[in-house]
């Protein structure tokens, strides 16, 4: 609720503070149980930031989190790193997270010992287990992270993930880093461990292709704000926000019969350091009107569940 992640910029000889940049500014969604909210933007759009705010590998500099009843922007570090049982991250890149000097038996016990679950005996039960369940084998516990190729590693990260049982998992772009023909496996390994384990994903991901599938509903950020979000049907079907439009006119449409509207973006986003005033898409947006330069958008349900922030829709504002 009302998340918030501004960094202090510094300049000049004496480093003096001269600004911020807003990598996140308030971003408000919540996630039902067992269901999958994808977030999507291109780079540099705070979908990561608030990923990590969830879990407070960032402190938010505003705002609150709340999972399972309990608010956990409030709570000490050490009741956070309980906490931490419960959610877990899966990395874009399994490789940079996996220590290369541990076998993946190492890797997979780490969480259990840190949090204290099990004893010996039960802990090596656990991980073989983990690794079978992620489509690998007891074969590979005693393999390093170099000797698997880059789906095999995002398994193994996923399975470290799972240790301690999470009701949550924050994938931040768990497949961007794959090849395409691997990227379906991995999504599909996903999707059964959620059915089978009753999971809860928050999906990251830089295009809307990829979360199309798998999201029950589908936030869109824009240089550090929410543009949209709706159920994936309804986001799919009937994107409201020039971006989402934009974003989709690049997904190739299965049904070639289906006409979407064709919005090419031009420009690039501009730097968060210094985003435009009003409406921060009003620089690449073909619909722009007098007031977006001026005053910012709140995002607003204008159909049910179907959340907007642009000044185009008004007048469909539901009260
Ligand atoms: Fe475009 Fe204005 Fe809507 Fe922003 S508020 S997306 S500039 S029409
Ligand atoms: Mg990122």
């Amino acid at each position: 609720e009302g998340l918030k992640k501004y960094f202090p910029t510094h300049s000049g000889l004496l480093g003096k503070q001269s600004g911020y940049v807003k990598a996140v500014d308030d971003v408000s969604f919540y996630v039902n149980e067992g269901e999958t909210l994808g977030i999507v933007g291109e780079s540099g759009c705070g979908k990561s930031t608030t990923g990590r705010m969830l879990m407070r590998l960032l402190e938010p500099t505003e705002g609150k989190v709340t999972f399972d009843g309990k608010e956990l922007t409030n709570i000490s570090n050490s009741e956070m790193r309980k906490a931490r049982r419960e959610i877990q991250m899966v990395f874009q890149d399994p490789y940079a997270s996996l220590n290369p000097r541990h076998t993946v038996e190492k890797i997979l016990m780490e969480p259990l010992i840190v949090h204290n679950i099990g004893d010996a005996k039960s802990r090596k039960k656990k991980v073989y287990d983990f690794l079978e369940i992620v489509g690998l084998s007891s074969y590979h516990a005693k393999r390093y992270p170099h000797q698997f190729s880059g789906g095999q590693r995002q398994r193994i990260g996923i399975a470290r993930a799972l240790m301690t049982n999470p009701k949550l998992i924050i994938a931040d772009e768990p497949v961007s880093a794959l090849d395409v023909s691997i990227q379906a496996q991995v999504l599909n390994l996903m999707q059964d461990l959620q059915k089978e384990l009753k999971l809860t994903y928050i999906f990251i991901a830089h295009d809307l292709g990829v979360v199309r599938h798998i999201s029950d509903r589908v936030g869109v950020m824009y240089l550090g704000k929410m543009a949209e979000l709706a159920t994936s049907e309804s986001l799919y079907a009937e994107p409201l926000h020039p971006y989402t439009k934009a974003l989709l006119s690049a997904v190739p449409v299965p049904d070639p019969e289906f006409k979407r509207e064709q919005i090419i973006l031009e420009g690039d986003i501009p730097s968060p350091s210094n985003p435009p005033t009003g409406c921060t898409f009003h620089t690449r947006c073909p619909f722009k009107m007098d007031v977006c330069t001026t005053v910012v958008p709140k995002l607003e349900e204008v159909k049910t569940g179907h959340f907007v922030a642009c000044h185009l829709y008004k007048e469909a504002v539901q009260h």
